[in-house]
């Protein structure tokens, strides 16, 4: 069996959908189908879930909107009286109630009782429009098997007891199309939780895992891994195979193709992943495996934007390195913020993280009693992995260098922008 993974842009309308039922006739094999929310949904149920938790009544208006478009791939797919639209009407309903009704919980709880709907819509429109097409589809509701913690919005999922239930669930007894949510997840207690934005591929790698699968197949709207964004250069260039050591560290650096836990379980059972295009179905996209083709390989080039450098200095000024070390990361670990890049010197520590500014503050308030800590904001981390002397030059032109790393395989800049660009 294989899984396939569709992304928010492959299923944004109906033709989207109609084009999901032609990949899908074209295998032969039993599948796994991982659908994301549609378009820009978890972006639009975000910005509801904000007004909702500020008492703002414009949420209503909001979730109507995004009714309005589930609504319109439902006509666009489907008759009049359809099973899909009874099925949304009632899951909007669900929500509604939930939103006029409970009591409000902190944010990352309500965030994935929430942003968690979209997972749902959209699987319940493309599963009943498979069922047009082909015998045997079922759509699962993943909360009942993809157990994880309740560490709301980067849930743990919890491996043994999640493997049970998926391969009792996902048999390919009678059945040879599963539907299922990428994302989201559920607790013992049978509360929703998400895997972290993008999480959908990570999903499709778990279940790939569990399900021993030949691969999986990523559907994206670019033509596979580039070694550069196009938006920041144009010439950007597909690879053809790169390894998940490559993948890893593409994505740990903040490439955008790939959510950056998918490959430990795909790598763990030597599965490969495919990205490829659902617009060009005759190009073979991009595989990660373990033993690519050894290509010259060309410099890959990842930017990452919105980061804070924070600068931590022990106040009584001993060294950084001894025990004050453990002390600084587990406040990090504690407050959930993940580490982009070190740098330490005797005396001071520069940590570079994700923008994340209310949780950056909580952690410098709890380390102030024994660190003084200032932070630059506006930065951005640039690596380059098989870099060459020509590739730093065209991305350190114009930029102010806060820290580089060099290893033999790859540099990092921690930089500031002096044209925007
Ligand atoms: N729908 C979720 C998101 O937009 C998950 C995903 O697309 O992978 O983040
Ligand atoms: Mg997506």
């Amino acid at each position: 069996m294989k899984v396939y993974k569709f992304g928010g842009a492959s299923v944004k309308d109906a033709e989207g959908i109609r084009n999901l039922v032609k990949i899908v006739s074209g295998e032969n094999e039993n599948l796994v189908i991982v659908v994301s929310a549609f378009g820009k949904t978890t972006n639009a149920l975000e910005i509801v879930l904000k007004a909702w938790l500020s008492g703002d009544e414009k949420y209503e208006s909001l979730l109507n909107d995004i009714y309005a478009s589930h609504l319109s791939v439902i006509i666009g797919l489907f008759e009049e009286g359809s099973e899909a639209k009874g099925k949304i009407d009632n899951s909007f309903a669900l929500l509604n109630n939930y939103l006029l009704t409970s009591i409000k919980g902190e944010y990352d709880f309500e965030y994935d009782q929430i942003v968690s709907y979209g997972e749902i819509w959209s699987t319940i429109i493309v599963a009943e429009y498979l069922k047009m097409k082909f015998k045997d589809v079922v759509w699962c509701d993943i909360r009942d098997y993809l157990l994880t913690d309740d560490r709301y919005r980067d849930a743990n999922v919890l491996w043994s007891e999640s493997t049970k239930r998926v391969l009792d669930r996902f048999n390919f007894g009678n059945e040879k199309i599963y539907v299922t949510q990428g994302f989201i997840g559920g607790t013992h207690a049978r509360k929703t939780t998400t895997l972290g934005r993008e999480g959908s591929d990570y999903t499709a790698a778990i279940l790939a895992n569990m399900l021993d699968a030949e691969c999986v197949v990523v559907w994206k709207d670019v033509p596979g891994i580039l070694n550069a964004d196009p938006k920041w250069f144009s010439d950007a260039r597909k690879l053809d195979e790169i390894s998940y050591k490559e993948a890893v560290e593409m994505s740990f650096s903040g490439a955008k193709v790939i959510h950056p836990k998918t490959i430990k379980p795909l790598h763990n059972k030597n599965i490969p992943l495919h990205v490829r295009s659902f617009l060009t179905l005759k190009e073979k996209g991009t595989v990660i495996k373990a033993d690519p083709a050894l290509k010259k390989i060309l410099p890959v080039f990842i930017k990452k934007e919105d980061q804070i450098l924070i600068s931590i200095l022990p106040k009584d000024f001993s060294f950084v390195m001894g025990d004050n070390l453990s002390r600084i990361f587990l406040s990090f670990i504690t407050h959930g913020i993940k580490v982009n890049l070190v740098e330490a010197s005797a005396v001071s520590i520069d940590v570079c993280v994700d923008d994340e500014r209310a949780k950056v503050e909580v952690l410098i308030d709890d380390l102030s009693t024994e660190f003084a800590a200032v932070y630059n904001e506006k930065m951005e981390m640039l690596t380059i992995r098989h870099y060459t002397k020509d590739s730093i030059d065209l991305i350190t032109k114009d930029r102010e260098i806060l820290i580089e790393q060099r290893t033999r395989s790859t540099v990092r800049f921690v930089v500031r922008s002096l044209t925007g660009l």
